[in-house]
Protein backbone atom coordinates (compact mmCIF):
# COMPACT_ATOMS: atom_id res chain seq x y z
CA UNK A 1 0.00 0.00 0.00
CA UNK A 2 1.69 3.78 -1.15
CA UNK A 3 0.04 5.58 1.42
CA UNK A 4 1.21 8.72 0.46
CA UNK A 5 0.44 8.31 -3.61
CA UNK A 6 -2.93 6.82 -2.51
CA UNK A 7 -3.89 10.21 -1.08
CA UNK A 8 -5.75 12.28 -3.63
CA UNK A 9 -5.03 15.80 -4.34
CA UNK A 10 -2.08 16.58 -2.05
CA UNK A 11 -1.10 19.92 -2.81
CA UNK A 12 2.30 21.22 -4.53
CA UNK A 13 4.75 22.99 -1.94
CA UNK A 14 6.18 25.87 -2.86
CA UNK A 15 9.72 26.35 -0.49
CA UNK A 16 10.83 29.88 -0.03
CA UNK A 17 13.81 29.39 2.24
CA UNK A 18 12.72 28.22 6.00
CA UNK A 19 8.89 29.44 5.21
CA UNK A 20 6.22 26.48 3.09
CA UNK A 21 3.71 27.48 1.78
CA UNK A 22 0.70 25.27 0.84
CA UNK A 23 -1.77 25.42 -1.43
CA UNK A 24 -5.33 24.78 -0.96
CA UNK A 25 -5.88 21.10 -1.43
CA UNK A 26 -9.46 20.89 -2.72
CA UNK A 27 -11.50 23.23 -4.95
CA UNK A 28 -14.07 25.30 -3.16
CA UNK A 29 -11.60 25.13 0.43
CA UNK A 30 -10.69 29.28 -0.66
CA UNK A 31 -14.43 29.93 -1.37
CA UNK A 32 -15.98 28.72 1.20
CA UNK A 33 -13.87 30.02 3.73
CA UNK A 34 -14.44 34.01 2.13
CA UNK A 35 -18.16 32.86 2.26
CA UNK A 36 -20.64 34.45 5.05
CA UNK A 37 -21.12 32.05 7.94
CA UNK A 38 -25.03 31.56 7.24
CA UNK A 39 -24.59 30.10 3.16
CA UNK A 40 -24.21 26.58 3.58
CA UNK A 41 -22.58 25.26 0.79
CA UNK A 42 -22.46 21.79 2.20
CA UNK A 43 -25.82 21.75 1.68
CA UNK A 44 -27.02 21.06 5.69
CA UNK A 45 -28.80 23.86 7.15
CA UNK A 46 -27.07 22.92 10.16
CA UNK A 47 -23.19 22.69 8.95
CA UNK A 48 -20.94 25.67 10.20
CA UNK A 49 -19.14 25.43 6.81
CA UNK A 50 -16.22 28.58 8.03
CA UNK A 51 -15.39 25.85 10.58
CA UNK A 52 -14.84 23.34 8.12
CA UNK A 53 -13.06 25.31 5.96
CA UNK A 54 -10.25 25.93 8.76
CA UNK A 55 -10.04 22.72 9.97
CA UNK A 56 -9.97 21.85 6.01
CA UNK A 57 -7.29 23.98 6.17
CA UNK A 58 -5.48 22.77 8.64
CA UNK A 59 -5.80 18.69 7.49
CA UNK A 60 -4.33 20.22 4.07
CA UNK A 61 -1.18 21.52 5.86
CA UNK A 62 -0.70 18.40 8.02
CA UNK A 63 -1.68 16.05 4.69
CA UNK A 64 1.36 18.26 2.67
CA UNK A 65 3.46 18.02 5.42
CA UNK A 66 4.18 14.26 5.07
CA UNK A 67 3.15 13.83 1.55
CA UNK A 68 6.35 16.03 0.50
CA UNK A 69 8.46 13.97 2.58
CA UNK A 70 8.53 10.38 0.59
CA UNK A 71 9.01 12.05 -3.20
CA UNK A 72 11.72 14.33 -1.61
CA UNK A 73 13.87 11.12 -0.52
CA UNK A 74 13.13 9.21 -3.76
CA UNK A 75 15.27 12.10 -5.64
CA UNK A 76 17.60 12.65 -3.58
CA UNK A 77 18.39 8.91 -2.99
CA UNK A 78 19.86 8.15 -6.17
CA UNK A 79 22.21 11.01 -5.67
CA UNK A 80 24.10 9.93 -2.79
CA UNK A 81 27.15 9.19 -3.83
CA UNK A 82 27.83 12.38 -6.10
CA UNK A 83 30.49 15.06 -4.19
CA UNK A 84 29.23 16.88 -1.35
CA UNK A 85 26.24 14.76 -1.29
CA UNK A 86 25.44 15.71 2.47
CA UNK A 87 25.75 19.18 2.26
CA UNK A 88 23.32 19.47 -0.74
CA UNK A 89 20.92 17.32 0.93
CA UNK A 90 20.79 18.74 4.28
CA UNK A 91 20.51 22.04 2.57
CA UNK A 92 17.43 20.20 0.28
CA UNK A 93 15.67 19.28 3.41
CA UNK A 94 15.56 21.96 5.23
CA UNK A 95 13.94 24.19 2.36
CA UNK A 96 11.18 21.59 1.80
CA UNK A 97 10.30 20.47 4.94
CA UNK A 98 11.80 22.77 7.26
CA UNK A 99 13.75 21.11 9.85
CA UNK A 100 17.46 19.65 9.86
CA UNK A 101 18.56 16.13 9.65
CA UNK A 102 21.49 14.74 11.83
CA UNK A 103 25.16 14.89 9.46
CA UNK A 104 25.15 11.23 9.99
CA UNK A 105 22.35 10.68 8.01
CA UNK A 106 23.38 11.59 5.36
CA UNK A 107 27.09 10.82 5.17
CA UNK A 108 27.62 7.79 2.52
CA UNK A 109 30.91 5.86 0.93
CA UNK A 110 31.13 3.75 -2.06
CA UNK A 111 30.46 1.02 0.74
CA UNK A 112 27.93 2.21 3.01
CA UNK A 113 25.11 3.81 1.58
CA UNK A 114 22.04 6.18 2.97
CA UNK A 115 19.76 4.06 5.57
CA UNK A 116 17.03 5.57 4.15
CA UNK A 117 14.57 3.72 6.41
CA UNK A 118 16.36 5.44 9.27
CA UNK A 119 16.26 8.90 7.05
CA UNK A 120 12.54 8.08 6.84
CA UNK A 121 11.71 7.37 9.83
CA UNK A 122 13.59 10.61 11.25
CA UNK A 123 12.08 12.92 8.89
CA UNK A 124 8.20 11.88 9.90
CA UNK A 125 8.81 12.23 13.56
CA UNK A 126 10.65 15.44 12.58
CA UNK A 127 7.95 16.79 10.66
CA UNK A 128 4.84 15.56 13.44
CA UNK A 129 7.04 17.76 16.11
CA UNK A 130 7.62 20.61 13.67
CA UNK A 131 3.52 20.73 13.66
CA UNK A 132 3.31 20.19 17.20
CA UNK A 133 5.57 23.74 17.20
CA UNK A 134 3.52 25.08 14.77
CA UNK A 135 0.90 25.71 16.90
CA UNK A 136 -2.03 25.60 15.62
CA UNK A 137 -4.90 27.68 16.26
CA UNK A 138 -7.73 25.15 18.29
CA UNK A 139 -10.05 27.91 18.56
CA UNK A 140 -12.67 27.18 15.56
CA UNK A 141 -15.11 25.76 17.57
CA UNK A 142 -14.96 27.96 20.71
CA UNK A 143 -18.09 29.80 19.77
CA UNK A 144 -21.33 28.17 19.29
CA UNK A 145 -24.12 30.07 17.69
CA UNK A 146 -22.35 33.36 18.19
CA UNK A 147 -22.23 31.99 21.90
CA UNK A 148 -18.83 31.29 24.06
CA UNK A 149 -19.28 27.08 24.21
CA UNK A 150 -16.99 26.84 26.83
CA UNK A 151 -19.85 28.53 28.97
CA UNK A 152 -22.48 27.38 27.17
CA UNK A 153 -21.71 23.95 28.40
CA UNK A 154 -21.16 24.92 31.57
CA UNK A 155 -24.50 26.43 32.01
CA UNK A 156 -25.79 23.49 30.66
CA UNK A 157 -24.30 21.48 33.80
CA UNK A 158 -20.62 20.43 32.71
CA UNK A 159 -17.81 22.02 33.95
CA UNK A 160 -15.25 20.34 32.28
CA UNK A 161 -14.63 17.25 29.61
CA UNK A 162 -12.54 13.75 29.73
CA UNK A 163 -12.83 12.38 26.46
CA UNK A 164 -11.53 8.45 26.19
CA UNK A 165 -10.81 7.41 22.35
CA UNK A 166 -10.09 4.30 20.82
CA UNK A 167 -6.55 4.57 20.03
CA UNK A 168 -6.58 3.57 16.57
CA UNK A 169 -5.31 6.00 13.91
CA UNK A 170 -9.11 6.93 12.61
CA UNK A 171 -10.08 8.25 15.60
CA UNK A 172 -6.90 11.11 15.67
CA UNK A 173 -9.47 13.84 14.75
CA UNK A 174 -11.76 13.24 17.49
CA UNK A 175 -12.28 16.43 19.58
CA UNK A 176 -11.39 18.83 16.70
CA UNK A 177 -13.20 17.66 13.85
CA UNK A 178 -15.90 14.34 14.65
CA UNK A 179 -17.22 16.27 18.34
CA UNK A 180 -15.74 19.82 17.68
CA UNK A 181 -16.00 20.54 21.16
CA UNK A 182 -13.62 23.26 22.36
CA UNK A 183 -10.24 22.13 23.89
CA UNK A 184 -10.88 24.92 26.57
CA UNK A 185 -12.98 22.83 28.38
CA UNK A 186 -11.61 19.21 27.99
CA UNK A 187 -9.70 18.44 30.61
CA UNK A 188 -7.92 14.93 28.97
CA UNK A 189 -8.00 13.31 26.07
CA UNK A 190 -6.51 9.86 26.58
CA UNK A 191 -6.62 6.84 24.05
CA UNK A 192 -6.24 3.11 24.88
CA UNK A 193 -7.12 0.48 22.03
CA UNK A 194 -10.67 -0.32 22.55
CA UNK A 195 -10.89 2.90 24.53
CA UNK A 196 -10.55 1.07 27.87
CA UNK A 197 -9.60 3.62 30.00
CA UNK A 198 -8.32 2.95 33.27
CA UNK A 199 -11.19 3.52 36.31
CA UNK A 200 -8.90 4.61 38.83
CA UNK A 201 -6.90 6.89 36.75
CA UNK A 202 -10.14 8.22 35.40
CA UNK A 203 -10.73 9.11 39.15
CA UNK A 204 -7.50 10.64 39.90
CA UNK A 205 -8.53 13.00 36.88
CA UNK A 206 -11.58 13.85 38.44
CA UNK A 207 -10.13 14.67 41.90
CA UNK A 208 -7.34 16.84 40.48
CA UNK A 209 -10.80 18.53 38.58
CA UNK A 210 -12.75 19.06 41.67
CA UNK A 211 -9.73 19.91 43.92
CA UNK A 212 -8.96 23.04 41.53
CA UNK A 213 -12.75 23.79 41.44
CA UNK A 214 -12.71 23.97 45.68
CA UNK A 215 -9.37 25.83 45.86
CA UNK A 216 -9.47 28.17 43.03
CA UNK A 217 -12.74 28.10 41.64
CA UNK A 218 -11.71 27.18 38.31
CA UNK A 219 -12.93 26.89 36.15
CA UNK A 220 -16.08 27.25 38.58
CA UNK A 221 -16.77 27.32 42.13
CA UNK A 222 -16.91 23.52 43.96
CA UNK A 223 -20.84 24.46 45.02
CA UNK A 224 -21.77 25.04 41.47
CA UNK A 225 -24.18 22.48 40.25
CA UNK A 226 -22.23 21.25 37.54
CA UNK A 227 -20.48 17.73 37.08
CA UNK A 228 -17.82 16.44 35.32
CA UNK A 229 -18.54 14.73 32.04
CA UNK A 230 -16.61 11.66 30.92
CA UNK A 231 -17.36 10.59 27.24
CA UNK A 232 -16.23 7.42 25.91
CA UNK A 233 -15.77 7.16 22.33
CA UNK A 234 -16.22 3.61 20.64
CA UNK A 235 -15.95 2.86 16.71
CA UNK A 236 -17.28 0.55 13.91
CA UNK A 237 -17.32 0.28 10.19
CA UNK A 238 -20.39 1.18 8.34
CA UNK A 239 -18.59 -0.10 5.00
CA UNK A 240 -16.99 -2.91 6.29
CA UNK A 241 -18.54 -3.85 9.18
CA UNK A 242 -17.09 -7.40 10.12
CA UNK A 243 -13.25 -6.18 9.56
CA UNK A 244 -13.14 -2.35 9.60
CA UNK A 245 -14.17 -1.98 13.21
CA UNK A 246 -12.49 -2.04 16.17
CA UNK A 247 -9.61 -4.23 16.76
CA UNK A 248 -9.79 -4.34 20.26
CA UNK A 249 -12.94 -5.57 20.10
CA UNK A 250 -13.08 -8.30 17.21
CA UNK A 251 -14.80 -5.57 14.58
CA UNK A 252 -18.06 -5.86 16.49
CA UNK A 253 -19.62 -2.97 17.43
CA UNK A 254 -21.76 -4.34 20.20
CA UNK A 255 -18.95 -5.37 21.97
CA UNK A 256 -17.27 -2.35 21.75
CA UNK A 257 -19.95 -0.33 23.15
CA UNK A 258 -20.92 -2.76 25.87
CA UNK A 259 -17.69 -2.98 27.31
CA UNK A 260 -17.04 0.55 26.99
CA UNK A 261 -20.75 1.57 28.43
CA UNK A 262 -19.50 -0.81 31.52
CA UNK A 263 -16.54 0.86 32.11
CA UNK A 264 -18.22 4.12 32.33
CA UNK A 265 -20.64 2.88 34.99
CA UNK A 266 -17.83 1.68 37.08
CA UNK A 267 -15.73 5.23 36.95
CA UNK A 268 -19.53 6.55 38.05
CA UNK A 269 -20.02 4.11 40.49
CA UNK A 270 -16.51 4.96 42.13
CA UNK A 271 -17.23 8.29 41.87
CA UNK A 272 -19.91 7.84 44.11
CA UNK A 273 -18.58 5.35 46.29
CA UNK A 274 -15.40 6.87 47.35
CA UNK A 275 -16.41 10.56 46.95
CA UNK A 276 -20.46 10.43 47.65
CA UNK A 277 -20.23 12.63 43.73
CA UNK A 278 -21.97 12.24 40.61
CA UNK A 279 -20.20 12.18 37.57
CA UNK A 280 -22.00 12.46 34.50
CA UNK A 281 -21.48 10.15 31.54
CA UNK A 282 -21.99 9.86 27.91
CA UNK A 283 -21.21 6.90 25.36
CA UNK A 284 -20.50 7.89 21.68
CA UNK A 285 -19.84 5.39 18.68
CA UNK A 286 -17.99 6.63 15.74
CA UNK A 287 -18.85 5.23 12.20
CA UNK A 288 -14.91 5.60 10.96
CA UNK A 289 -16.22 5.54 7.37
CA UNK A 290 -18.69 8.79 6.96
CA UNK A 291 -17.22 10.16 11.29
CA UNK A 292 -20.73 10.06 11.74
CA UNK A 293 -22.18 9.41 15.56
CA UNK A 294 -23.82 7.35 17.86
CA UNK A 295 -25.06 9.12 20.60
CA UNK A 296 -26.03 6.59 23.95
CA UNK A 297 -28.83 9.02 25.23
CA UNK A 298 -29.19 8.56 29.13
CA UNK A 299 -32.37 7.80 30.52
CA UNK A 300 -34.11 9.93 33.09
CA UNK A 301 -31.96 7.91 35.49
CA UNK A 302 -28.68 8.79 33.24
CA UNK A 303 -28.75 5.14 31.99
CA UNK A 304 -27.41 4.66 28.65
CA UNK A 305 -27.87 0.96 26.42
CA UNK A 306 -25.82 -0.44 24.03
CA UNK A 307 -28.78 -0.39 21.67
CA UNK A 308 -30.55 3.00 21.76
CA UNK A 309 -28.94 5.97 20.35
CA UNK A 310 -29.66 8.27 17.85
CA UNK A 311 -27.76 7.67 14.59
CA UNK A 312 -26.47 10.69 13.40
CA UNK A 313 -26.62 9.67 9.53
CA UNK A 314 -30.06 9.15 9.87
CA UNK A 315 -30.47 12.66 11.77
CA UNK A 316 -28.63 14.40 8.68
CA UNK A 317 -30.65 13.16 6.05
CA UNK A 318 -33.94 14.03 8.86
CA UNK A 319 -32.71 17.64 8.63
CA UNK A 320 -30.97 18.18 5.50
CA UNK A 321 -33.55 19.97 3.92
CA UNK A 322 -35.67 21.74 6.92
CA UNK A 323 -35.35 25.17 7.54
CA UNK A 324 -32.71 25.72 10.30
CA UNK A 325 -34.79 26.46 13.00
CA UNK A 326 -37.04 23.58 12.23
CA UNK A 327 -33.91 21.33 11.83
CA UNK A 328 -32.83 22.32 15.51
CA UNK A 329 -36.53 21.43 16.86
CA UNK A 330 -35.88 18.45 15.24
CA UNK A 331 -32.63 17.27 16.80
CA UNK A 332 -34.55 18.12 20.62
CA UNK A 333 -37.25 16.35 20.01
CA UNK A 334 -35.29 13.22 18.64
CA UNK A 335 -33.42 13.40 21.44
CA UNK A 336 -35.65 13.94 23.72
CA UNK A 337 -37.60 10.75 21.91
CA UNK A 338 -34.47 8.43 22.55
CA UNK A 339 -33.81 9.48 26.72
CA UNK A 340 -37.84 8.84 27.16
CA UNK A 341 -38.98 11.97 28.14
CA UNK A 342 -40.84 14.92 27.43
CA UNK A 343 -38.94 17.52 25.54
CA UNK A 344 -39.30 20.26 28.44
CA UNK A 345 -38.01 17.37 31.13
CA UNK A 346 -35.93 20.17 33.43
CA UNK A 347 -34.30 17.01 34.85
CA UNK A 348 -32.59 15.93 32.08
CA UNK A 349 -32.33 18.91 29.87
CA UNK A 350 -28.15 20.00 30.61
CA UNK A 351 -27.43 16.06 29.37
CA UNK A 352 -30.34 16.52 26.69
CA UNK A 353 -28.70 19.81 25.51
CA UNK A 354 -25.30 18.65 25.41
CA UNK A 355 -25.95 15.80 23.12
CA UNK A 356 -27.80 17.82 20.55
CA UNK A 357 -24.85 20.34 20.74
CA UNK A 358 -22.56 16.92 19.97
CA UNK A 359 -25.12 15.82 17.20
CA UNK A 360 -25.61 19.37 15.97
CA UNK A 361 -21.61 19.83 15.67
CA UNK A 362 -21.38 16.28 14.05
CA UNK A 363 -23.53 17.38 11.55
CA UNK A 364 -21.05 20.06 10.37
CA UNK A 365 -18.21 16.92 9.83
CA UNK A 366 -20.45 14.53 7.98
CA UNK A 367 -21.31 17.74 5.92
CA UNK A 368 -17.84 17.99 5.26
CA UNK A 369 -16.68 14.35 4.72
CA UNK A 370 -19.69 14.31 2.33
CA UNK A 371 -17.99 17.59 0.42
CA UNK A 372 -14.81 16.65 0.37
CA UNK A 373 -14.77 12.85 0.19
CA UNK A 374 -18.16 12.08 -1.79
CA UNK A 375 -19.57 10.47 1.45
CA UNK A 376 -16.80 8.12 2.77
CA UNK A 377 -13.79 7.96 3.03
CA UNK A 378 -11.75 6.45 -0.10
CA UNK A 379 -9.17 5.37 3.05
CA UNK A 380 -11.58 3.04 5.27
CA UNK A 381 -8.77 1.53 6.84
CA UNK A 382 -5.62 2.32 8.39
CA UNK A 383 -2.91 4.51 7.47
CA UNK A 384 -1.56 6.16 10.42
CA UNK A 385 2.26 7.55 10.10
CA UNK A 386 3.63 7.12 13.12
CA UNK A 387 2.97 5.70 16.62
CA UNK A 388 2.71 8.07 19.56
CA UNK A 389 3.16 6.68 23.54
CA UNK A 390 2.90 8.55 26.74
CA UNK A 391 0.80 11.50 27.07
CA UNK A 392 -1.13 12.11 24.07
CA UNK A 393 -0.41 14.56 21.48
CA UNK A 394 -3.88 17.00 21.05
CA UNK A 395 -1.60 19.65 19.31
CA UNK A 396 -1.93 18.21 16.11
CA UNK A 397 -5.36 16.15 14.94
CA UNK A 398 -5.74 14.53 12.00
CA UNK A 399 -8.24 11.15 10.89
CA UNK A 400 -5.26 8.48 10.21
CA UNK A 401 -2.36 10.31 11.52
CA UNK A 402 -0.80 8.99 14.71
CA UNK A 403 -1.76 5.60 16.48
CA UNK A 404 -1.81 6.82 20.23
CA UNK A 405 -1.71 5.00 23.54
CA UNK A 406 -1.22 6.49 26.53
CA UNK A 407 1.12 4.69 29.18
CA UNK A 408 3.83 5.41 31.35
CA UNK A 409 5.47 2.08 31.57
CA UNK A 410 5.47 -0.79 28.65
CA UNK A 411 3.71 -2.93 31.10
CA UNK A 412 0.57 -1.17 31.36
CA UNK A 413 0.03 -1.37 27.85
CA UNK A 414 1.74 -3.80 26.11
CA UNK A 415 -1.36 -4.72 24.17
CA UNK A 416 -1.81 -1.19 22.86
CA UNK A 417 1.15 -1.12 21.82
CA UNK A 418 1.53 -4.64 20.18
CA UNK A 419 -2.03 -3.69 18.02
CA UNK A 420 -0.16 -0.16 16.96
CA UNK A 421 3.32 -2.19 15.88
CA UNK A 422 1.14 -4.82 13.89
CA UNK A 423 -0.88 -1.41 12.63
CA UNK A 424 2.10 0.05 11.64
CA UNK A 425 4.23 -3.16 11.11
CA UNK A 426 1.87 -3.57 8.14
CA UNK A 427 1.96 -0.35 6.62
CA UNK A 428 5.46 0.04 6.63
CA UNK A 429 7.70 -2.75 6.58
CA UNK A 430 6.57 -4.08 2.87
CA UNK A 431 7.33 -0.79 1.73
CA UNK A 432 10.69 -1.17 3.23
CA UNK A 433 10.69 1.72 5.50
CA UNK A 434 10.57 1.97 9.29
CA UNK A 435 8.03 2.25 12.05
CA UNK A 436 8.57 5.49 13.59
CA UNK A 437 7.50 5.85 17.52
CA UNK A 438 7.28 9.24 19.12
CA UNK A 439 7.81 8.73 23.07
CA UNK A 440 5.85 12.06 24.42
CA UNK A 441 5.60 13.12 27.78
CA UNK A 442 5.08 16.33 29.71
CA UNK A 443 5.58 18.14 32.66
CA UNK A 444 4.82 21.06 34.93
CA UNK A 445 7.63 23.37 35.25
CA UNK A 446 6.90 24.61 38.71
CA UNK A 447 7.61 21.37 40.53
CA UNK A 448 11.06 21.02 40.93
CA UNK A 449 12.35 18.02 39.48
CA UNK A 450 9.64 17.33 37.20
CA UNK A 451 11.33 17.93 33.64
CA UNK A 452 14.33 15.20 34.99
CA UNK A 453 11.39 12.68 36.25
CA UNK A 454 9.88 12.67 33.11
CA UNK A 455 12.92 12.44 30.79
CA UNK A 456 13.85 9.41 32.64
CA UNK A 457 10.53 8.17 32.19
CA UNK A 458 10.45 8.91 28.40
CA UNK A 459 14.21 7.09 28.26
CA UNK A 460 13.15 4.25 30.36
CA UNK A 461 10.03 3.65 28.00
CA UNK A 462 11.90 4.18 24.88
CA UNK A 463 14.29 1.65 26.20
CA UNK A 464 11.61 -0.72 27.04
CA UNK A 465 10.40 -0.16 23.55
CA UNK A 466 13.22 -1.34 22.08
CA UNK A 467 13.80 -4.24 24.31
CA UNK A 468 10.08 -5.74 23.57
CA UNK A 469 10.51 -5.07 19.72
CA UNK A 470 13.95 -6.25 20.15
CA UNK A 471 14.25 -8.17 16.56
CA UNK A 472 12.37 -5.47 14.69
CA UNK A 473 14.75 -2.83 16.39
CA UNK A 474 17.67 -5.06 15.08
CA UNK A 475 16.35 -5.14 11.66
CA UNK A 476 16.66 -1.40 11.67
CA UNK A 477 12.81 -0.69 11.36
CA UNK A 478 12.13 0.71 14.51
CA UNK A 479 12.98 4.39 14.96
CA UNK A 480 11.71 5.58 18.84
CA UNK A 481 12.20 9.22 19.34
CA UNK A 482 11.66 10.77 22.75
CA UNK A 483 10.60 14.36 23.98
CA UNK A 484 9.69 16.03 26.67
CA UNK A 485 7.80 19.27 27.17
CA UNK A 486 6.72 21.98 29.66
CA UNK A 487 2.73 21.78 29.90
CA UNK A 488 1.21 22.90 26.65
CA UNK A 489 3.90 24.73 25.49
CA UNK A 490 4.46 24.22 22.00
CA UNK A 491 8.19 23.75 21.96
CA UNK A 492 9.72 20.18 22.26
CA UNK A 493 13.03 19.22 23.83
CA UNK A 494 14.32 16.03 22.80
CA UNK A 495 15.65 13.31 25.20
CA UNK A 496 19.07 11.52 24.50
CA UNK A 497 18.31 12.09 20.39
CA UNK A 498 22.16 12.03 19.33
CA UNK A 499 21.41 8.33 20.43
CA UNK A 500 18.03 7.34 19.36
CA UNK A 501 19.36 7.63 15.46
CA UNK A 502 22.45 6.29 16.11
ZN1 LIG B 1 -10.54 0.54 18.23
Amino acid sequence: VNVVASRPGVPHRAARGRRIVFAPRFHGVESALQAPRSSSSSGHPLADDSVSAGLRRRAAEIDAAFAAIEPLLRRLSPRQFEDDFAARASAEIRAALGFDVPADHLTTTWSTPLDVKALYAHCVLATFCRLIERAFDRGLSASSDGENAEELIRRWGFHAIDITPCADGRLSGVVDYILRVPPAVVVSVKSHAGAMFDVEATLRQWEVVELERWRTSTPNAGTAPTRFLKIGVYHFSSVDPSHGGCAAHGSDANRAAGALLERLEQFEAAVKAIHGSEAATLLVGVDTDTDAIRVHVPDRAGRMAVARYIDNRDLFERTRNLPRETAKDEIRQVVADCAGVAADDAQTEGMRWLCGYLLKNNISQVAAVQAWHGGSYADGGHTERLIVVGDPVDAVQLRNLAFQAQMDTVEEAAGDLDIGIKILRELNVPRGLAIPILVHFQYDSRIPGARESVARRARRLKDAILARYASLAAQGVLHVHAVVRAGNESQLAAIESAEVFA
